[in-house]
């Protein structure tokens, strides 16, 4: 189950991966724990399509953060009213008589890929996905990095730039506030308003321009768009290298909506890389995420396969 503050999406799959049933419902958002709960377990029957309880493993359940994997406790959901401390693990259990594990989005995205897309074969792999935000989750000699309270891998506040923009956790020059989707926009906006002349401009008379805009400018050689993913690639080579010198996993994988541009965005990554990790460290590959918009209901769903130590 991928509890999302718009969709909730739900998957039954096996060890293999293959996704044999699928559905998906608005997330009633403004009604509630109880509500949200109701609709999952409404879900979590349509999947099962009539499988008898004894073959189903259990449910993995990716939700926004912080939560606390270990108890099973979504401790604030930003986007989801009322959702303050809900035992949604000790919920979903009761309501479906199925072991059921928890843990955040980032980390379950990893989790897929390392299972099931581009990090499979890996000892030690790390998943970025880049959309509103920047998420994702580092697994270490064959396990998911879980440190204190659960709370390790939260890799979009890294401090890439001291004196840099507000992110959303409060605090300046975070990477996210550089280099997610919101960041890539509001920089294209500022380009904008400061009279840099670009296709951009018709786009932006009528909605607020976004990733996909830039990377569809970009592609009829739109100066201010190759610009800014340009910025973009660099910003995000900026982290990626600090994450390789912390972890020196075997390979990293892109995901979420600007990693679509990832033919725009990966000769900038790999110059930095060039330029910024020491030599040992620049043969990692970092590419493309295999999943997809799935990558966070069936990296869920690989929580059932993932050793978790003391949860
Ligand atoms: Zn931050």
């Amino acid at each position: 189950v991928d509890l999302g503050g718009t969709r909730l999406r739900a998957v039954r799959i096996d060890h293999e991966g293959h996704v044999l049933q699928h559905r998906s419902v608005a997330t009633a958002a403004t009604a509630g724990p109880e509500a949200v709960i109701s609709q999952i377990v409404a879900l979590v029957e349509q999947v099962m399509d009539g499988v008898s309880r004894a073959d189903i493993e259990g449910i993995g359940v990716g939700s926004p953060g912080p939560l606390d994997p270990f108890k099973g406790v979504v401790l604030r959901a930003p986007n989801l009213h009322g959702w303050v401390d809900v035992p949604l693990r000790a919920m979903l259990q009761e309501r479906t008589g199925l072991p059921v594990l928890l843990n955040n989005d980032g980390n379950v995205a990893a989790l897929g890929e390392w299972h099931l897309g581009s990090g499979r074969g890996c000892r030690d792999f790390i998943y970025v996905g880049v959309g509103t935000g920047i998420g994702g989750g580092i697994i270490v000699s064959g396990r998911l990095l879980l440190g204190r309270k659960g709370m390790a891998g939260e890799v979009g506040h890294m401090k890439v730039q001291l004196d840099g923009p507000v992110c959303s956790c409060g605090k300046a020059g975070c990477w996210e506030a550089l280099a997610s989707g919101v960041a890539l926009a509001r920089f294209a906006q500022e380009a904008l308003r400061a009279g840099r002349p670009s296709s951009l401009h018709d786009r932006a008379a009528t909605q607020p321009v976004t990733a996909g805009d830039i990377f569809a400018a970009a592609a009829e050689g739109d100066a201010l768009a190759l610009d800014l993913l340009q910025q973009e690639g660099t910003y995000l080579g900026r982290g990626l290298v600090s994450l390789l010198h912390l972890f020196s996993p075997d390979r990293i994988a892109l995901g979420g909506g600007v990693a679509q541009g990832m033919a725009w965005l990966e000769p900038h990554i790999r110059s930095v890389i060039e330029t910024q990790a020491m030599p040992p460290f620049r043969d990692v590959p970092v590419e493309y995420a295999h999943l997809g918009d799935r990558v966070g209901v069936i990296g869920a769903a690989t929580l059932l396969l993932t050793p978790m130590g003391d949860q």
